[in-house]
């Protein structure tokens, strides 16, 4: 295991990578921007390195500020924790040519997994199932374009093969907009992406968004952890996550649970990752992998008792995973609700001072947040301010947990979505399960 890594990251997901680290005896480096001096897990690391201005462009995403602190600091690796620069493959190649280890895929794995068109590609070869569609970036024959169009059958979405955050897409009902919607999302993409490259993908209309979690080794070993749903989502962000997605049969998830495990040897994938699938009429679909820990990892620790962080430790420093598939057993309800500093019913930021905060505790709560009564939440970031994750031996209990855990919560000076997150888990239909990606902005009317 190593002496001492670097976490480059801010907020929960750097408490929570810390926490791991201080069970395995390893040392940490937290380095952070100078609006960031009071995060927690700034105050709790053994070491620190202040790597820049507040903008995230000139700290957490200024690779060379990032290896020259682990160098000063000697330190063996670096743990990219999610966004920033988690997903960068020239990052994760910079790491390694500079002597460290990055705690992830190898870059080439991010950079092919990063182009959906070659990532749809390699999961068609290893039988992962995938949206009907282009199954390859689209020409300029518009003859061509429109017979894959019709022969996929109307709605069609068109897809920038370097997206991301859930830009660069645009949906077509009938044939007279296709030509025209290839081009602009053309243009977008160039524009947004660096890269113009579009594909057509079938459009479905009333999914779910149902994930496999997976861990690979470097021995050849992949396991799966089963399903989360997150379908709860406003503008393709998640609000709201669960395992195991409700109504997947056990046969199901091993099926496909194993054909994604199956997928990562075949790639050579290192870590833990996701497999982002739709969801509909029984079948699933594969529209993209994250090759990174997830905000929503809790819910899958909570299930099988795997430390999601730890593992991926313990694989970056060349071990094997702790655990065979056989070994992996799910059991009981986990439920996730992501805390943000915002308005509840504008969603504009709210950043600001935390005058008192009282986190909620009990059977089966669990609190991945970084605020304390004092701390200032600065405008510069995300606006996720922590999670609340419950378990219990069935969905309705772990619903109800929630709703005293949300009760409890006392965050005073700032807003936040905790009335939202109120409303959801009283909400009839998603008591009953099984919700599309659509519901929460059309029938709570946001
Ligand atoms: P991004 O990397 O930008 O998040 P994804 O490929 O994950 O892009 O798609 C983001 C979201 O867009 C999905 O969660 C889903 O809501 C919608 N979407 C993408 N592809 C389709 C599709 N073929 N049919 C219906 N909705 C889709």
């Amino acid at each position: 295991m190593f002496d001492k890594i670097v976490i480059a990251n801010r907020g929960e997901i750097a408490l929570r990578i810390l926490r791991a680290c201080r069970e395995l005896g390893v040392k940490t480096v937290a380095v952070h921007s100078s609006a960031d001096k009071d995060l927690k897990h700034v105050r709790l690391a053994d070491e620190t390195v202040c790597i820049g201005p507040p903008p995230s462009a000139q700290s957490y995403l200024n690779i060379p500020a990032l290896i020259s602190a682990a160098e000063v600091t000697d330190a063996e690796a670096i743990h990219p924790g999610y966004g920033f620069l988690s997903e960068n493959a020239d990052f994760a190649e910079r790491v390694e040519e500079s002597g460290f280890i990055f705690i992830g895929p190898k870059g080439e794995t991010i950079r092919m997994m990063g182009d959906k068109v070659a990532a749809i590609d390699a999961m068609k070869k290893a039988g992962v199932p995938t949206v009907p569609g282009s199954g390859g970036p689209l020409g300029d024959n518009a003859d061509e374009n429109l017979r894959i169009a019709k022969e996929i059958g109307y709605p069609v979405i068109i897809k920038a093969a370097g997206g991301g955050g859930g830009r660069g897409m645009r949906v077509v009902h009938a044939e007279g907009a296709l030509l025209n919607a290839i081009s602009l999302t053309k243009t977008e993409a160039g524009s947004f992406f660096g890269n113009d490259m579009v594909y057509m993908e079938k459009f479905l209309e009333n999914p779910r968004h149902v994930e496999i979690q997976v861990m690979a080794d470097t021995h050849g070993n992949a396991i799966h952890l089963g399903e989360r749903d997150c379908s709860m989502q406003r503008r393709h962000q998640k609000v709201v996550e669960e395992a195991p997605a409700p109504g997947i049969s056990e046969e199901l998830r091993n099926e496909i649970g194993g054909r994604c495990a199956q997928a990562c040897v075949d790639i050579g994938y290192r870590g833990a990752g996701t497999f982002e699938f739709l969801y509909e009429n029984g079948e699933f679909y594969f529209i993209e992998m994250n090759t990174r820990v997830q905000v929503e990892h809790p819910v899958t620790e909570m299930i099988t008792g795997v430390d999601i962080v730890r593992e991926q430790l313990l694989i970056a420093s060349g071990e094997k995973l702790s655990y065979t598939q056989e070994q992996i057993k799910i059991r009981g309800h986990a439920m996730e609700c992501r805390i943000n500093a915002e308005d509840p019913e504008t969603f504009m930021p709210s950043p600001g001072k935390v005058e008192r905060a009282h986190m909620p505790g009990g059977l089966g709560v669990r609190v991945d947040s970084h605020l304390y009564g004092g701390y200032t939440v600065p405008p510069h970031y995300d606006s996720m301010v922590g999670k609340l994750i419950t378990y219990g031996p069935s969905r309705d209990i772990a619903i109800a947990r929630m709703q005293n855990a949300l009760n409890e919560t006392i965050i005073e000076g700032i807003k936040t979505n905790i009335p939202l997150q109120q409303r959801i888990m009283g909400d009839a239909n998603f008591q009953k399960g099984g919700t599309n990606i659509h519901y929460l902005e059309k029938k709570l009317g946001l």
